[in-house]
């Protein structure tokens, strides 16, 4: 491709509204540019890049006799409500009505479609296992759209559905879909590790998902530093034991003005955090609930959401304390909340002595004593852990913190859908039983942000070769007839050979079409000019590292080939 026929506009300076390295550089490099919010056009060579990475993906998913097909983007509010998750997918989803006023939403996932689509078809245990996989623009209105493709609100997902007759079907398509997913990203040229993780709205037993891990990730992963425990925060366990309060005496109440937060009364009452009770209030599907967990804890709202089985759960606004919990914002406690839903996190079982607000403005109470001031309705666990915590799996690591950008997720959804939208099979004694099933998604355009944020430097992006918009770049510099016509000679010939080339024939200054194939990212650049000619030779150089060579004009071919070869 000739430079100066491709549309690419470059930027030189970064856009303001970016704030990661992967936004500036899709931006700047020409991949894409915004339409509206969250929402994205893909210029040539940001869709060369989702091509190959597309392409990779469909080689691993076929061979692991996963079959493409294509679901339709807008799909009928029934079988939403067939699944029960009309409402809970809510404001996620585009709802919208067509002309006869029938209800629709255009796709955030696909488990629906499939469920629908196999119970009318799939009727014996002959006709299983399946596993039916699609590449298409996924429609989520994310409440913060944000670092450009990485949270969008149209994006593209490879989305697959695996459909056993029991749960050992299950775990081998499971199984193959985890295998593949390991070689799709290695094969992408990313670092990819798989987690434990929460299941979230899709509901079911196991779930892993693929995490780059990158500082700009969204995601918390705790890692083990002894053995392969690695789960994402929003499901991490650690060995942290329970607390030990001690003190057993009388409910006392005490004077606290405007003291409302945890570090404050630390330092009124002269109390370590780790002695008090942080109450949280929240509002889950409407319903008051206040969550407990020790003063040095955070809440995890997973862990909470899951507990209680909501589909919304939101912290309470300042007015709803009075409202839904006859107390006061900075003073809520659990010592006569009538009608509000108690919970606390197993650390605090052994809760007494503790100060906890005493749901009148300025006092909290002292000394409180679970079961005997207040009932809590279970202990269980709905702490965040931290890092520098003892390993839930070895009980001999410790667990590190890091950031990780998921980039691919694995479930097993078990039989959820298949009884919800009656999706059964016939058995071997003529018995209707339901389907098995699994689902399985990888962010194809979050994994090019992805791949941005592990391989860039201050000059622009540096791509695996594997997922490089184009493979080789050439530069011819100056106007000199003999450069000109030689590039041309060698453009012609890598791409005769199957090479894919760009030249960069604008008449630019040599600064200009540096910077940008530097910007661009192309792993391996020829630079042509009169004086390195003359001495038969031409400059590469490999984006990866940023080194230089010389390589023979006369040898160049084989050159390239070997230096390809080296590049990762
Ligand atoms: P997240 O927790 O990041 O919101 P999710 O868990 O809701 O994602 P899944 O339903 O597991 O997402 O979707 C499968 C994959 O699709 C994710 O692993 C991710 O790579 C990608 N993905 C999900 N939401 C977005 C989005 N808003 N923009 C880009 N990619 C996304
Ligand atoms: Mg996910």
């Amino acid at each position: 491709m000739r430079m100066s026929k491709l549309y690419l506009p470059t930027l030189k300076e970064d856009p303001a509204e970016a704030e990661v390295i992967s936004h500036k550089l899709m931006l700047r490099a020409g991949m894409m540019r915004k339409h509206s919010s969250g929402i994205y056009s893909y210029l040539p060579l940001g869709y060369r890049v989702i091509k190959k990475i597309e392409k990779i993906t469909r080689k691993h998913m076929d061979n692991s006799e996963a079959q493409e097909v294509l679901l339709p983007i807008m799909q009928t509010s029934e079988i939403w409500k067939d699944s029960k998750r009309w409402d809970k997918f809510g404001p996620l989803m585009i709802k919208f009505n067509d002309r006869k006023s029938r209800e629709y939403c255009l796709g955030p996932t696909h488990e629906e479609v499939v469920t629908d689509l196999v119970r009318d078809e799939v009727r014996s245990y002959k006709d299983l296992p399946l596993n039916l996989y699609q590449i298409q623009t996924k429609v989520r209105d994310e409440i913060r759209p944000r670092f450009g493709v990485m949270r969008g609100r149209e994006f593209i997902m490879k989305d697959a559905y695996s459909l056993d007759t029991d749960y050992q079907g299950l775990d081998q398509s499971y199984q193959a879909m985890y295998d593949a997913y390991e070689r799709i990203f290695a094969e992408c040229g990313l670092e990819a590790v798989a987690v434990e993780a929460d299941t979230g709205a899709m509901g079911g037993k196991d779930s892993h998902e693929f995490m780059v891990l990158a500082d700009s990730g969204e995601d918390e992963i705790a890692f083990c530093s002894h053995c392969d425990y690695a789960a994402n925060v929003e499901r991490a366990t650690s060995k942290k034991t329970d607390i030990d309060f001690e003190v057993e005496a009388e409910l006392e109440k005490i004077h606290t003005p405007e003291i409302k937060t945890i570090s404050e009364l630390e330092e009124y009452l002269e109390v370590p955090a780790a002695k008090m009770i942080k109450a949280v209030a929240m509002v889950a599907d409407g319903e008051a609930v206040l969550a407990l967990v020790s003063g040095e804890d955070e809440l995890n709202e997973i862990k909470l959401t899951n507990y209680l089985q909501a589909n919304e759960l939101r912290a309470a606004e300042e007015e709803e304390f009075a409202e839904l919990f006859n107390s006061v914002a900075g003073f809520i406690g659990p010592v006569n909340l009538n009608n509000v839903r108690i919970v606390a996190d197993q650390r605090l079982k052994n809760m007494s002595g503790a100060v906890v607000g005493a749901n009148e403005k300025d006092y909290h109470l002292k000394q409180v004593k679970a079961g005997r001031d207040f009932e809590v309705e279970a202990f269980t666990d709905l702490r965040s852990v931290r890092g520098g915590e003892r390993c839930p799996k070895c009980d001999q690591g410790k667990l590190n913190i890091k950031d990780g950008i998921e980039v691919g997720h694995i479930f097993k959804l078990g039989t959820k859908y298949s009884e919800n939208m009656g999706a059964n099979y016939l058995d071997e004694n003529g018995k209707a039983q339901p389907i098995v099933m699994g689902s399985y998604g990888i962010g194809i355009t979050r994994l090019v942000a992805a791949a941005i944020e592990q391989n860039n430097d201050q000059y622009g992006i540096k791509w695996p070769k594997a997922i490089a918009p184009y493979q080789i770049i050439i530069l011819p510099l100056g106007n000199d007839d003999q450069v000109q016509e030689k590039s041309e000679e060698i453009y012609q010939n890598l791409k005769a050979q199957g090479w894919e080339v760009l030249i960069d024939d604008r008449s630019e200054r040599a600064g200009v079409k540096f910077n940008d194939s530097e910007l661009i990212g192309i792993p391996l650049r020829l630079t042509i000019g009169s004086r390195s000619l003359e001495n038969g030779v031409v400059e590469a150089m490999i984006r990866e590292n940023n080194k230089k060579l010389e390589i023979e004009l006369d040898n160049l071919e084989k050159e390239v080939e070997k230096l390809f070869a080296d590049i990762s």
